[in-house]
Parts: structure tokens; sequence; C-alpha cells
């Protein structure tokens, strides 16, 4: 707790990014408070789920490519020092799609640029190694086998606790929205303390809107997420690792991850659901789309046409306009930063953006013209996927 301290940094949501942002501070030895209003990787939370996906395919992003490089290999030294080596599974990535796909083949450009390891399977290859899968329509792939999951909400805990043994502070507590302009000397909490810092960071993906209404009500769009785990057949291996890898279906504008801890085959459609305040939306799945998800199953997987539905998430995207990261400065207060905007793929990035954002603060702003504020636009125009 604060008590009468002046912190070099406060930060604020415990969330993939701010629990990184946090992290990089504390190992550049600054002194951290890191705020949450309900816990690290809550269930309300875009960080909250059991598993999110680490691949390095990012299309002509290349930047996105070297992030997940070097955001892979923070997680994996973070893990390996909190004897969590679990935390990620290497269970590959395959990439499906049509034959020709524009975005596949700008895909294995970029990878073989960045010296990743992938391969590109044909429809023979894919028929023969997995059988669970109908492959009608697909002609390109790319598989990833150094790529995995991350069990996503133990993988934040276990950054907050690795900052907290670095010597940050955590306190849970609802941070006020924050106003006036120029050096802001404090935040306020819902408790009625009052927090000093040298520079305020808010990491509050989709509550950042409600923060910041004036700068980013209308630049980040929260869209409702539906997320299903299918139940396997009694006694059957083939929708778990090594048989079936995480795979992104393109064409369908489908993902999963298969069947990791026994929880089921994991499934979701990659299309923004509808807008949702992130405090008040239900968590329950609505019915047509737990039967829109059933007929995909049964297409894609035959032999999980009668599978049952054993879990549901319901989570919200934090979309920029473009899909791009928000990561900048307040543009009135100038010890106030942003982190998020996260759009949908930002988990497995939350380590390269936790460093770039205390470059930012310690080293002096270079900012990267993609994560600016002023390339945030107030109509959605997704391009990164
Ligand atoms: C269904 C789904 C699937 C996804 N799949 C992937 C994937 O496979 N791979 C991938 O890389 N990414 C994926 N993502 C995206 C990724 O999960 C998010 O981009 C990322 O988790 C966002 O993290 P965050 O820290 O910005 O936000 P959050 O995790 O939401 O954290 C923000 C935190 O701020 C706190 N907060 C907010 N306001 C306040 C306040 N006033 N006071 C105190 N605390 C506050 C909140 O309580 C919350 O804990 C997916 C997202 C969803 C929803």
């Amino acid at each position: 707790m604060s008590g009468g301290k002046t912190y070099d940094a406060v930060v604020v949501g415990a969330g993939v990014f701010g629990a990184w942002t946090a992290l990089a501070l504390a190992r550049r030895s600054r002194s951290v408070l890191l705020v949450e209003a309900y816990g690290p990787g809550h269930s309300r939370s875009s960080s909250g789920d059991e598993s999110r996906i680490i691949r390095m395919g990012y299309g002509t992003d290349e930047i996105y490519t070297r992030w997940s490089q070097r955001s892979l290999t923070l997680w994996k030294e973070l893990f390996r020092a909190r004897h969590r080596e679990a935390l990620f599974q290497q269970t590959g990535v395959l990439w499906l799609a049509e034959p020709g796909n524009a975005a596949l083949r700008a895909t294995a450009e970029v990878l073989a640029r960045c010296a990743v390891e992938f391969s590109e399977p044909d429809r023979a290859w894919l028929t023969k190694n997995y059988p669970q899968i109908n492959f009608d329509g697909i002609g390109s792939a790319i598989y990833e086998p150094q790529s995995g999951v991350l069990l996503a909400r133990r993988a934040v805990a276990a950054a907050v606790e690795e900052a907290l043994r670095l010597g940050a502070d955590y306190q849970v507590a609802e941070v006020l929205a924050p106003g006036g302009c120029g050096r802001m000397p404090h935040i306020r909490t819902g408790g009625g303390d009052a927090v000093k810092a040298v520079e305020f960071v808010f990491a509050c993906g989709a509550w950042l809107g409600k923060m910041f209404p004036d700068i980013l009500g209308e630049r980040i769009f929260p869209t409702r997420q539906e997320v299903f785990y299918m139940g396997v057949p009694a006694g059957n291996e083939q929708f778990s690792p090594p048989w079936l890898p995480t795979f992104l279906f393109k064409t369908d504008e489908s993902y999963g991850v298969p069947n990791l801890e026994s929880r089921g085959l994991k499934i979701a459609l990659d299309r923004h659901g509808p807008p949702v305040d992130p405090d008040t939306q239900s968590r329950i799945v609505r019915p047509q789309e737990a039967d829109q998800i059933r007929e995909y199953v049964a297409y894609r997987f035959p032999a999980l046409r009668e599978a049952p539905i054993v879990e549901t998430r319901v989570c919200q995207y934090e979309n920029t306009s473009s899909g791009d990261f928000l990561i900048d400065r307040h543009p009135e207060m100038s010890n106030v930063w942003f982190v998020g905007g996260g759009s949908g793929h930002g988990f497995k990035h939350g380590p390269a953006a936790g460093e770039y954002l205390a470059e930012q603060l310690l080293d002096g702003p270079r900012p990267h013209e993609r994560f600016a504020l002023k390339s945030k636009e107030k109509v959605q125009k997704r391009a990164v996927f």
C-alpha cells in the first residue's frame, strides 16, 4: 500500500498488459504499485480465460511477428523462473485457408525473413496427419511447430507474482477516472486513498473508454465474444495434443485450441460481436451462437457432431479502429500513459508491450506510429488479424 510514498509508477489494471508493465518497471528497479479493481486475470477481464494462442504469423504485419518472437522468449523465461513451465503448451499452430490465400502467402514471407521455423503442408499431408479434421475448401496451410498456447489467467498471475517478488506493491481498489491537465499528482481510489507517483499507466483493457470518455470513449470498441469448449468422445485422444494442434481457419474466421487439461476442444469465431459494457454484459452464451458453433464443429470435426458443450466463456475484445495496440501518452496529462487496445490478439504480446512501455517511460519516448493515439480513429476498419 501507498502511505505517504511517491512511487516511480502506478499501473492501473492487472490484465496481461498491466501485469507485464509492472514487471518490466520492477525489473528496471523502479518502485511500482499495481492497482486492480477485481483481481489479476479475473473472469470479466479480457485476460481471464484459460488459454490464449501465441503464434508468430501476422500476414504482412512484421512488427507483430517480431513482438510475438520476443514475447515467447520472455514468457518462457518467466515460467522457468516461477517453476511453471507448463503455462506454455507447445501444441504447434496450424493456419488453414483456401488455395492461394494472400494472407498466408504474406505470412510465409515474413516468417522466413524473421527466421521463424515453419512448414507449408499440402492437402495430402494434412489429411493423412489430421484425419479428425474435414479440410473441405482448404488449399493452403502453414504450420508453426514452436508456437502454441499460454494458460492465460494463470500466466497473468505468474507475471504479477514475479513483479511482487521484485518489490512491486499490489492493491485491490477501483481507481476513479482522472481529470485535468498538466502533470497528474495522484490517482484517487473508490476507497478514498490518494496515491502519488511520478508516472501513471492505465492498462484498463475494455474499461479504457470509461476511464477516459472524452479521448477514448469512441476509440476503444469493446465487443462481445463467445467461446465454447466441446466435450471430446470418451477414450478418444484425437483432439488432444500432439494429435491435434492449435488451429486457425482463416477461411472460416474460426480458431481453436486442442483438448488441454481435459477441458475439451476450445473453439470460437474471430468475428466482432455486438458492443458491450465490460462491467455489466451477461456472461451466459446466447442459444443462437451455441447452435451456430455446434453446426460448425459438426462440419469441421465430424466425430464431434454429437459433442456436448462442456464449458463456455463470454469475454470482450477491446478493439481499436485498426487492431493496432494503443500505447501512448495522454494528450493533455504529460505523465499519464495508456496501454491497451489488444483487439483480440493482444495477450501473447504482454511481455513486449510491457518492455516497450518501460522504454518509453525510462529511456525517453520514441513512439511507434502504429501504437500512437493519433492513429486511432472513431470508425472500426480492422486491418490486423
Ligand atoms: C475471446 C477472446 C479470445 C482471445 N484470444 C486471444 C489469443 O488467442 N491470443 C492473443 O494473443 N490474444 C487473444 N485475445 C486478446 C487478449 O486476451 C487481450 O487483448 C488481452 O488480454 C487484453 O489485456 P488487457 O490487460 O489490455 O485487458 P484486461 O485483461 O481486460 O485487463 C484490464 C484490467 O484493468 C482493470 N481495471 C479497469 N478499470 C479499472 C479501474 N478503474 N481501477 C482498477 N482496475 C481497473 C480490470 O479489472 C482488468 O483486470 C482474446 C480476447 C478474447 C476476449
